[in-house]
């Protein structure tokens, strides 16, 4: 998944540009750029390789995030869905634009329920908001269908998942918005980034504003513009921009190298009766950032992990224990941990967050997920087949 591990000449080249101008700004300074827009430029390829009309980039996959919702008029009191499977990043953009987090159970799919999020939708329900984890995706269909019904949003979070597809559209390009993190460990990187891509006009002629502090962007004086709501600043620099925009022309390649890795693992795994593979919804095509395995049970999927580590098979994770992407470890928003006094509204709908989740604990607990990296030879890649098989049969 790393595209660090791809770097070269063309990110160099990219990044030369902007240094030989010197303007680090993506606005302003039209005399001196010497043409160069950079985060222009990346915002016109990601919506021109995700099929979408409009694209925004940003500082990061929060912020892309915070400024989707914003720009979707989610607000507080507004309550927004999303699953016990996911990166902090999910509540942390939601509690941002003052809306209150409602975690919901995941499936086999190892995201959003479909029946689950159905069963969780109130009368302040007003977002639904997927998260495509481990290069995989959620049941884009059954959620739009539940969005249609109720008259909410669809964001999908596609920051683990670029380069995959849904009944023939990019992962991202399904629901009303969709989000990507281009930060240093993902599938494209540029250091700090993100992008968010729609086809709406309204919700992107908000989000080019709400992440540049309200600016209108009419004329060429910063100065002069006026501000017609409220916005806060998460703008990208001109240096991030110049890396993503290298990277993004290497998503392709970078897809197609995963695919291929993950196939040699994936057939090398399918020989043990016990592993089962993790449910791809109909019409989807993975991003293949991740192989995603289930054991028989949680027992038997920890000492899978222990052993994968002991035999010398790096990158594999066993999310249910981990702190920061599973449910159970996000004590700091259960036990609403804040530096400053949160909302009473935020108080009290953060409550219901205190309950079970049977479903995602028993997916999760059985589930261990191997990235896939893009520097491995061939030889690498069998290698690490058969220490996986070796490890894996030692404790089924
Ligand atoms: C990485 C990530 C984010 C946040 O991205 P940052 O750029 O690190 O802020 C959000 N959601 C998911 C699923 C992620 O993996």
């Amino acid at each position: 998944m790393p595209g660090f591990e791809l770097f070269g000449a063309e990110e160099k080249k990219e990044v030369q540009d902007v240094l030989d101008n010197g303007v680090l700004m993506r606005y302003g300074f039209d005399p001196i750029r010497n043409g160069h827009y950079k985060a222009l430029e990346l915002e016109k390829d990601l919506a021109n390789r995700m099929q979408t009309k409009y694209a925004q980039v940003v500082s990061s996959g929060t912020a892309a995030l915070t400024v989707a919702l914003a720009s979707a008029g989610i607000g507080s009191g507004d309550e927004v869905i999303m699953p016990t499977f996911t990166f902090v990043a999910s509540f942390e953009a939601i509690l941002s634009v003052g809306a209150t987090p409602v975690l919901c159970d995941i499936d086999d799919t190892l995201t959003l329920a479909p029946k689950a999020v159905q069963a969780a939708i109130t009368s302040k329900t007003k977002a639904i908001m997927p998260v495509h984890m481990c290069g995989s995706m959620a049941d884009l269909k059954a959620l739009r269908a539940i969005c249609d019904t109720h008259n909410l949003i669809l964001l999908e979070d596609a920051c683990q998942a670029i380069g995959g597809t849904y009944d023939g559209k990019p992962l991202g390009s399904y629901g009303d918005l969709g989000c990507f993190s281009f930060d240093y460990v993902k599938t494209v990187t540029c250091g700090e980034g993100g992008g968010l891509i729609t086809n709406s006009e309204e919700f992107a002629d908000r989000a080019h504003k709400y992440q540049d502090h309200g600016h209108d962007h009419v004329g060429n004086d910063r100065g002069a513009e006026t501000h017609p709501f409220l916005g806060y600043n998460y703008r990208l620099s001109e240096l991030n921009a110049a890396v993503g925009i290298a990277q993004l022309r290497k998503l392709d390649n970078t897809i197609a190298i995963q695919e291929k890795n993950y196939t040699i693992l994936r057939d090398a795994l399918s020989t043990i009766p016990e592993v089962t593979f993790r449910r791809v919804p109909e019409t989807g095509v993975e991003s293949y950032a991740f192989l995603n395995i289930f054991l028989p049970n949680e027992n038997v999927a920890r000492k899978a992990h222990k052993a994968l580590g002991k035999n010398g098979v790096d990158a594999c994770f066993y999310w249910f224990d981990n702190n920061w992407h599973y449910y159970k470890k996000w004590e700091h928003l259960l036990e609403q941990k804040s530096l400053g006094k949160l909302s009473k509204e935020l108080q009290s709908g953060l409550q219901k967050n205190n309950t079970s989740f049977e479903s995602s604990d028993l997916w999760m607990g059985r589930t261990v997920s191997c990235l896939i990296k893009l520097g491995w030879t061939e030889a690498e890649v069998n290698e690490r087949a058969s220490k996986m098989i070796e490890a894996i049969k030692r404790v089924v």
